[in-house]
C-alpha cells in the first residue's frame, strides 16, 4: 500500500473510532482543546497508565487497541470531576463507560486491572441475592485474583463495626431482578 493510501486509511480508521465512541456515549470528543483541565482534577489519573485527556486524544487518533487495553478506562470512578472542569463540556465519564463496554466486547481488557473481575462478582451477587454480600464478594474476588492477603488487616475492624456480615441476606423479588438483568443484557446486545 502506498504512503498516501496508508494515510487515508488511518484517517478513516480514526474517524470510525471517534464516531463509534461518540454514538455509544454521546460525548463530542472532536471539540476537546487538550487543555488538560480534566486530567488535573482526576483523582486516579496520577496512578494510571493514561490520563483522561490522553485517552480523548488517542480516540481522536484512532488508537483503538491502545485505548481499549488501557487500565485508565477501568480505574475511572465516574466521579464526574473531569466533566465539571471541562471548558468544552466533553462528557468524559460517558466516554469511559462506552470504552469499557467496547473493551469487554473486543476482549481487550488490560491484564493489569482486576476491576472487571470485581464488577462481574458484584453484579452476580446482586442478581442472586438482590443486595451486596461483602464477605462472599471478598472471598470470590481473592480466589479469582490470587490477592489472598491484600486488605485482610481491615477485616476484624469491619466485622466489629458490622460493615460486613458473615452470612448473606436474600432480598425478595428474584423474578423481577431476573427480568431487569435480562433486559439490561438485551439492551447491551442491541447497542453492539
Ligand atoms: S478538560 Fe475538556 S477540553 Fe480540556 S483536555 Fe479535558 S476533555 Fe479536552
Ligand atoms: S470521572 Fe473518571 S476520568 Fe473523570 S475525573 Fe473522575 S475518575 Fe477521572
Amino acid at each position: 500500500m502506498s504512503t498516501e493510501a496508508q494515510a487515508v486509511c488511518s484517517v478513516a480508521q480514526s474517524d470510525d473510532f471517534v464516531r463509534e465512541v461518540a454514538t455509544a456515549s454521546g460525548a463530542n470528543l472532536a471539540i476537546c482543546l487538550q487543555c488538560r483541565k480534566c486530567s488535573c482534577g482526576c483523582p486516579v489519573a496520577a496512578r494510571s497508565d493514561l490520563k483522561p485527556h490522553e485517552i480523548v486524544r488517542l480516540v481522536q487518533l484512532g488508537e483503538r487497541d491502545g485505548v481499549l487495553a488501557s487500565r485508565m478506562i477501568w480505574e475511572c470512578t465516574s466521579c464526574e470531576t473531569c466533566a465539571t472542569r471541562c471548558p468544552q463540556n466533553v462528557d468524559i465519564p460517558a466516554m469511559m463507560d462506552a470504552l469499557r463496554q467496547a473493551s469487554r466486547a473486543a476482549k481487550k481488557t488490560a491484564a493489569t486491572t482486576t476491576v472487571p473481575v470485581f464488577n462481574d462478582i458484584f453484579l452476580r451477587t446482586v442478581r442472586r441475592l438482590g443486595r451486596m454480600y461483602e464477605a462472599g464478594l471478598m472471598a470470590s474476588y481473592k480466589l479469582r485474583t490470587f490477592r489472598f492477603f491484600e486488605d485482610m488487616d481491615k477485616v476484624p475492624l469491619m466485622l466489629r463495626k458490622r460493615k460486613i456480615a458473615l452470612l448473606p441476606h436474600k432480598v425478595r423479588g428474584g423474578a423481577e431482578r431476573k427480568r431487569l438483568f435480562d433486559r439490561a443484557k438485551d439492551m447491551e446486545g442491541k447497542s453492539r
